[in-house]
């Protein structure tokens, strides 16, 4: 990767350059160009400029530049694994899996349904008067979207994004984070290559205020943000000054709560994957895990055998689970969690400690207990390889603990029990509950993603996700040609009576009301009939006869 930003389908290069460097080595993995003020409004510019270009593209074509991409990427799926794993220090299996696997499987599902997800659909008519129009919803594009993003899946969430953008027909500015941005720039060479018309999708490598600054600009219409609540925050400030659409995917505090039938095999196991892997930064990692005190001691001393097990090490080596975190910053957070829990009387069972001898950002897989919402490690975010865990007594224990956050990411209960599941998943106050698994459905792209509290707003993936980034347009239609309507002007004697009957017949209590109101309205059966087809009171008679 050459460092190069994309604007308009050309490689770009500018003066001023940050550097990539890798977190397990402390080496540059490469140099990337920073745009300026100016050059971020000229990649604004290119998104508006390809708007209609891409809006009317005929969605066959779409579907076929879709295919391209996603042939692309497999081919270029290793070296794209490798660039994730030196940036941003997740093992080359696991940015394998989770990022490039992930990435094509939705790539594979907005291709395939290029011009089928938001199809316009009718909308009948529950008031009689309008009975005789025809309604219906349309989807229309909003036009440029920023799409600005994170580093702890650096290749996964822009990906993500810019699908459901360009499925909704808008087009793309993607400002990634500058701790990743060779990555970022990947994925914009990629469709680049698969014959994206220029302009629709524009990658530029920007420090803060250049990104502000994008953010205000009158050319873009959505804002799709992911980071941390504080950013977030002020990205939605920033947008109400032109009221630009936005979603907001934030941080999140997931919990995991392991009932007494769980099988504990699979609990243990899925405990310590979801928690340590990309080193626990992942907005749904498990976070704090709630075990029943009738299981605690076999479940701990799984979770104990299995953390020990977790190898970490450089993530381009073999055999490696765990590799650093992927800033200084993000380490010193993880520290600061695990001190202020020691210091307030939790047990450190695993970890605890940077690994020994190695320059990078590593840190060891922790597992704490003897913890309590009074520390950290348990309120706020950690964003890195910490499980601490707590026991309950009784299910309403376990959902209150749970839903005592500021966070509603997801969730997730370990049980064999479908009927329990059921009663957690309708108690649970998150964007999404798993049951036996946990954060899987964020590469399922027929689900959804996002949350509720300081998590965010909005949903992203899916149909749902693109509903926040179109214009979803009634069209009501009414072609019978009578000259007015019953309730325009002028307004007299004849209209409140109309009204005053209406109203009794639909919404009144008694029968015997209601006749004497349908027997009052046959005076007024010629403006009735004047202004909206006598049909229409026919077909309401059922509901008009309904007590
Ligand atoms: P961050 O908020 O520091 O930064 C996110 C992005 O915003 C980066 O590209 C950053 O450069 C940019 N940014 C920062 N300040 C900005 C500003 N004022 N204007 C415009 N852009 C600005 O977050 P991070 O540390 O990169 O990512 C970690 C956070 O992201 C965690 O809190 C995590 O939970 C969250 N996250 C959430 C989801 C989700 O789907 N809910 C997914 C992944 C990550």
């Amino acid at each position: 990767m050459d460092g190069r930003l994309i604007i308009r389908n050309e490689r770009v290069e500018t003066g001023t350059k940050i550097v990539s460097e890798n977190p397990a080595t402390l080496a540059p993995v490469g140099e990337v160009s920073v745009a300026s003020r100016e050059l971020c409004a000229e990649a604004v510019r290119a998104a508006k400029d390809a708007f209609p270009v891409w809006r009317w593209l005929d969605p066959r074509e779409k579907r076929a530049i879709f295919k391209r991409a996603e042939n692309i990427m497999a081919r270029r799926a290793s070296e794209a694994a490798r660039l994730i794993a030196m940036e941003k220090g997740s093992p080359y299996p696991e940015s394998l899996a989770v990022e490039v696997f992930g990435a094509l499987q939705s790539l594979n599902y907005y291709g395939q349904n290029q011009g089928r997800l938001l199809r316009s659909g009718r909308a009948g008519h529950h008031a009689p008067l309008f009975f005789h129009k025809s309604g219906a919803f349309h989807f229309h594009p909003l036009g440029p979207t920023l799409i600005i993003s994170p580093w702890n899946f650096p290749f996964l969430i822009p990906v993500c994004d810019i699908l459901s953008a360009l499925t909704a027909g808008n087009t793309v500015v993607l400002r990634p984070s500058t701790s990743t941005p060779l990555t970022a720039l990947l994925v914009g060479e990629i469709f680049a290559e698969a014959g994206l018309p220029p302009g629709v999708l524009n990658v530029v490598v920007c420090r803060v205020p250049e990104a502000e600054a994008m953010i205000v600009d009158r050319g873009i219409q959505s804002v799709m943000f992911t980071g941390s609540v504080g950013t977030g925050r002020r990205i939605a400030r920033l947008c109400s000054e032109n009221l630009t659409n936005v979603t907001l995917e934030l941080g999140g505090k997931d919990p995991m709560i392991v009932l007494e039938d769980a099988d504990l095999e699979r609990a243990a196991r899925g405990a310590v994957w979801t928690a340590f892997m990309n080193c626990g930064q992942s907005c749904g990692s498990i976070e704090r895990a709630y075990v029943a005190r009738e299981v605690a001691e076999p479940f701990l001393a799984r979770v104990v055998e299995l953390a020990r097990e977790v190898r970490v090490g450089d993530p381009l080596d073999d055999g490696v689970d765990m590799g650093p975190m992927a800033t200084a910053g993000q380490l010193k957070v993880v520290e600061e969690h695990i001190a202020d829990a020691r210091a307030k009387g939790a047990k450190i069972l695993v970890g605890g400690g940077r690994v020994d001898g190695r320059p990078g950002y590593f840190i060891e897989p922790t597992v704490l207990v003897d913890v309590d919402h009074g520390m950290r490690c348990m309120t706020e975010e950690t964003f890195g390889p910490t499980l601490p865990i707590m026991t309950f007594d009784g299910d309403e224990q376990a959902v209150a603990l749970a839903n005592d956050s500021d966070y509603g990411l997801t969730a997730s209960v370990w049980t064999r029990d479908k009927r329990r599941a059921a009663w957690f998943a309708e108690r649970l106050e998150a964007g999404s509950v798993t049951i036996n698994d946990h954060m899987y459905s964020f590469v399922e792209p027929r689900a959804i993603w996002g949350g509720i509290k300081q998590t965010g707003m909005g949903r992203s993936h899916g149909p749902f996700g693109l509903h926040e980034l179109v214009n979803i347009k009634y069209v009501g239609m009414d072609f019978l040609g009578k000259k007015s309507q019953t309730w325009w002007f002028p307004y007299d004697r004849s209209l409140s009576g109309i009204m005053e009957k209406a109203i009794t017949l639909f919404h009144g209590a008694g029968r015997a009301d209601k006749l004497r109101a349908a027997w009052g309205l046959k005076s007024e059966i010629r403006r009735l009939n004047d202004t909206s087809p006598l049909l229409n009171y026919v077909l309401a008679l059922p509901r008009m006869l309904k007590k």
